[in-house]
């Protein structure tokens, strides 16, 4: 089974995934598996019905496995801003339709015919595919919607092999947001959208590989014609959890965030009551030692 201790989380902010819900924790509190990385709430540990990753045997068979990724020293980035992304930028940078005509015809030389990139009608979007590696390191939550099962939804709990690929067809519209939603509904996990976020894959020449968080509203299938050629392994796509204390706190409902106040208050509460539980311990001690001194004069 798991084996659960205490785990100093590296942002305040995450997702907890036995209950799939948000783990608040000024202090960074919470427990993880010293086995298989699962991170849940110190409550939810108790209720954890999945077996541990590390003890499948066929399971650890694949993590053993020489993965690509492994055989670099990866660093993960995160854009804080379009303005930072250059001539990467597809959030408002806007090509004629003669210079997406142009980069399509040299794309698809490089890829063969189903990969390909086509040109809408209107002369300014653009179809075609993307690869997505999964890169998960902790388990999922997913919709068992099987008709045996009495529940017409019932949930369970998996690990997604990493660097399973899933390609994607999609539009120059599509937001990385989307990507992630698309990715989960083929998996049917019905996690919060919020816990996974789309990597950028850069192969450097010194073996380094930066991982940098896409913003949700880059648009994935523009920024791989922007790459240019199809078939290089140097640039690529993964889903990965989203370990971030850049939070979009306008994704949630007002009813949620009310909950994440009285998550913090009563956090608040307890750290009070404890401190001032040591401190009157050890007043109590210096009291008993005055009265001790007392007595004797
Ligand atoms: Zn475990
Ligand atoms: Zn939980």
């Amino acid at each position: 089974g798991h084996n659960f201790e205490a785990y100093e989380l590296k942002e305040w902010v995450n997702w907890c995934d036995a209950c799939g819900s948000v783990i608040l924790s000024l202090f960074r509190k919470c427990v993880s598996c010293s086995k298989c990385k699962m991170v849940c709430h110190e409550k939810c540990a108790t209720t954890v019905s999945l077996t541990c990753e590390a003890d499948q045997h066929v399971r650890s068979l694949t993590l053993n496995d020489p993965n690509a990724l492994n055989r670099y020293k990866t660093i993960v980035q995160e854009t804080k801003d379009e303005t930072t992304l250059k001539e990467f930028n597809t959030i408002h940078r806007v090509l004629s339709t003669e210079e997406i005509q142009e980069r399509i015809e040299n794309f698809n030389q490089t890829v063969k015919g189903s990969q390909q990139m086509t040109l809408q009608d209107n002369g300014e979007t653009f179809r075609g595919f993307i690869r997505v590696s999964m890169n998960l390191m902790r388990p999922v939550s997913v919709h068992d919607s099987t008709k045996t099962s009495r529940k017409p939804t019932r949930k369970a709990s998996f690990y997604i092999d990493k660097g399973a690929l899933k390609a994607l067809h999609l539009t120059s519209d599509t937001t990385s947001e989307l990507v992630v939603q698309a990715l989960l509904n083929k998996y049917s996990i019905s996690d919060n959208p919020m816990k996974f976020a789309l990597f950028e894959k850069q192969v450097r020449e010194e073996g380094h590989v930066i991982l940098r968080k896409m913003l949700p509203r880059e648009r994935p299938l523009f920024l791989r014609l922007l790459w240019g050629n199809g078939n290089s392994d140097k640039r690529g796509f993964i889903l990965q959890e989203n370990e971030s204390r850049d939070i979009h706190w306008e994704s949630f409902s007002v009813a949620e965030l009310l909950m994440f106040i009285k998550i913090l208050d009563k956090e608040e509460n307890d750290y009070i009551a404890e401190i001032k539980r040591k401190y009157k311990n050890k007043e109590t001690d210096i009291r008993n030692a005055i009265s001790h001194q007392s007595k004797r004069s």
